[in-house]
């Protein structure tokens, strides 16, 4: 009956389930939550704000065909992600830029140092902190030794439970030191939330004739793999299986468990009609927690209280939180690839996604690979 199989409702399950069922195929799609959107569902809290449950969520992207596509599903808020790090008290712009060293250094020092900056490479250009560490130049390394103790270093201890240099240098690559003006903390040319949220955008990509959806369904519970058989509701399914779920979890943990880091999200009513100066504040050192969102900042309400999330780093352990992030370590991507090589003997099984390809995607990243493996397994 269904020719698509498609274990997980986030961001590729939907992509993918509405790629399959517009070109005409039947969708079975099966999600563990009660909710579809994944780790991008939204909700309208008791102050009437909307808020992101798994913490925030910022769509930003510089693929055209990507944006196009996801506006059939959703109107937008035009918004520009803005992010304060608090450095000795004080909350300044972030990524680190040429404002932002104004802020922090007395004007002699932050001209000699804007000076080196434009010495050493193009206005504009975005350099990794452990790129600016390795310069020669005397004034780059006093202030590369800088940005990475005070923003860097502790934030990514508490994030990661590791230091920048233990894991891949991509993740602190992430948020560079920028040598330029622009505050904002992405410089995509489409930049935006949904306007009634992402679950609202995800359930308008999942509402088609051909997609069945079943919630509060484990995939345990409909299927299983038998030697290189895939077995559905006890029956020998030869159709597609997407799967975007751990990949240690489809095969049992046969090779042990996936690492994985996860989030004790902790959200707070405040009785104010504003929290902070950002969006999201940044606090690398002190607390323990990461960073604090003030939700009305990103989705505008009418309120008279404000909801904030703290973030509380924590490692991932199976059915007791929600894994967020793979950890970017050559250890941990090793046993990924045990999984990974497991996974080729069955030629219908497609994996997508951050968790199951193990990846550090964002939104607009996953939708491209969805499209991606839509036309390759379309043909
Ligand atoms: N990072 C940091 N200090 C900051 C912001 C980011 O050290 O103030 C590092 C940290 O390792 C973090 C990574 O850069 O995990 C990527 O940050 P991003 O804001 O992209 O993380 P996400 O929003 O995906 O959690």
């Amino acid at each position: 009956m269904f020719e698509v199989v498609i274990i997980g409702a986030g961001m590729a399950g939907a992509v993918l389930a509405e790629r399959f069922a517009q070109s005409g195929r039947k969708v079975l799609v099966i999600e563990r939550r009660q909710n579809v959107a994944g780790n991008c569902f939204d909700t309208v809290d008791e102050n009437g704000i909307l808020i992101h449950k798994y913490g925030p969520h910022l769509f930003h992207t510089d693929d055209a065909q990507v944006w196009e596509y996801l506006s059939r599903f959703t109107k937008w808020h035009l918004y520009h992600h803005r992010v304060k790090a608090v450095i000795d008290g004080k909350p300044v712009p972030i990524p680190f830029n040429l404002n932002t060293l104004r802020e922090v250094f007395p004007k002699s020092l932050a001209d000699k140092l804007e000076a080196a900056l434009l010495r050493n490479f193009d206005y504009g250009k975005k350099v990794p902190i452990l790129e600016l560490k390795k310069s020669a130049d005397s004034d780059l390394q006093f202030l590369a030794d800088f940005v990475y103790e005070k923003i860097f270093l502790h934030y990514t201890e508490k994030q990661w439970g590791l230091s920048p240099d233990k894991i891949s240098g991509a993740v602190t690559a992430r948020v560079p030191v920028f040598v330029g003006r622009d505050d904002r903390y992405f410089n995509d040319r489409f930049q935006a939330v949904p306007l009634r949220g992402y679950t609202e955008m995800v359930k308008n990509m999942l509402a088609h004739k051909n997609i069945k959806l079943m919630l509060n369904t484990d995939f345990h519970e409909v299927m299983t793999l038998r030697g290189e058989e895939i077995l559905l509701f006890g029956q020998k399914f030869d159709g597609r299986l997407i799967y975007t779920g751990q990949l240690d979890e489809l095969f049992d943990k046969k090779f042990g468990e996936l690492p994985y880091r996860s989030i004790d999200m902790r959200f707070e009513s405040v009785d104010a009609e504003l929290f902070q100066g950002a969006p999201v504040v940044n606090y690398p050192n002190n607390y323990d927690f990461t960073r604090i969102t003030e939700f009305k900042q990103i989705h505008p309400a009418q309120s008279p209280r404000t909801t904030l999330l703290r973030e509380y780093p924590q490692t991932y352990i199976a059915g007791e939180n929600e894994p967020y992030y793979p950890i970017f370590t050559d250890e941990a991507r090793a046993a990924y690839e045990k999984y990974s090589a497991e996974l080729q003997r069955f030629e219908n099984i497609t994996a997508v996604g951050r968790l199951a390809e193990y990846r550090y995607y964002d939104i607009d990243d996953v939708v491209r690979r969805a499209l991606d493996i839509f036309d390759e397994l379309n043909g």
